[in-house]
């Protein structure tokens, strides 16, 4: 479990790589990839499309890096890098290095010189490292002091060995380094099935456009307000066409049209 699953580094992952971006790209479609990641996708498709929304380019768009995203990223990264090194070494007892593991075992943190017999002897081999971490006790379970090495699906909850084989026997559980590839799955498909919805809806609103077109309305705004009806259920938000009515001066216009307003309901 490393800093890889706060909300801020999955926002900045690339979606082929599931990694956060390295010289990242955006496509006129506005979706952002590692420039060598994206390159070697379009080197390997057919046709040049963006991965994310499947949007087809007619000529393979010239990747030029998103400097702003690259700012942001390497601003990540630091904070990220600032937080580690600010973990020093538990055994190291005047001047503490800098910690380059934590023991979840052990529950302590390590400096390279302190660390070496967790590389060396047998029984601590299967001790579980991860990236130093401060706040070590999150990473143990309350009940059993072990490692939260597991991920119960059934509960959405980290678990130890010795609550797989309790509270949690018949659960689904999984390793936790499965589970948050998982998750970064999941969530660039919901990012994806959201932005198809987006693009229904504009489509919709264009057909709606081009049929009021042949009708000369002139005008449609969006009413924010949900009406509710007879049955005092709440109807969808609607969006009101506003007729043209020729040589109506401007200013007029909204009330003396209101007469012939055409309420569309939206879905
Ligand atoms: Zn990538
Ligand atoms: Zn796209
Ligand atoms: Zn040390
Ligand atoms: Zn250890
Ligand atoms: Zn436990
Ligand atoms: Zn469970």
């Amino acid at each position: 479990m490393s800093s890889s699953s706060d909300p801020m580094t999955e926002r900045l992952l690339c979606s082929i790589c599931l990694e956060v971006f390295s010289d990242p790209v955006s496509t006129p479609c506005g979706h952002n990839f590692c420039k060598i990641c994206l390159s070697t996708y379009w080197n390997n498709s057919q046709d040049c499309r963006c991965p994310n929304c499947k949007e087809t380019f007619k000529q393979r768009p010239d990747l030029k890096i998103n400097t702003t995203l690259r700012d942001v990223v390497d601003e990540h990264k630091k904070k990220c890098h600032e937080e580690q090194a600010e973990v020093v070494c538990d055994i190291c007892s005047e001047g503490k290095l800098k910690a380059v593991k934590s023991c979840l075992v052990c529950q302590s943190s390590y400096c390279e010189t302190h660390l070496e017999p967790h590389l060396r002897v047998s029984g601590l081999q299967k001790h579980k490292l991860i990236d130093p971490v401060k706040n070590l006790q999150d990473y143990i379970c309350q009940k059993h002091d072990r490692p939260l090495e597991l991920f119960c699906r059934d509960d959405h909850t980290c678990v130890c060995l010795s609550c797989a084989d309790g509270d949690h026997k018949n659960h689904n559980t999984v390793p936790l380094r499965e589970e948050s590839k998982e998750k970064k799955i999941q969530l660039l498909k919901t990012q994806t099935d959201v932005q198809q919805m987006i693009q229904d809806r504009i489509k919709k609103i264009q057909d709606i456009k081009h049929s009021a077109e042949f009708t000369r309305i002139f005008q449609y705004f969006p009413v924010e307000e949900q009406k509710k009806d007879t049955q005092g259920q709440q109807t969808q938000p609607t969006l009101m066409l506003i007729l043209a009515l020729p040589g109506t001066p401007k200013a007029n216009r909204r009330s003396s049209c209101s007469l012939f307003a055409i309420c569309i309901y939206l879905l």
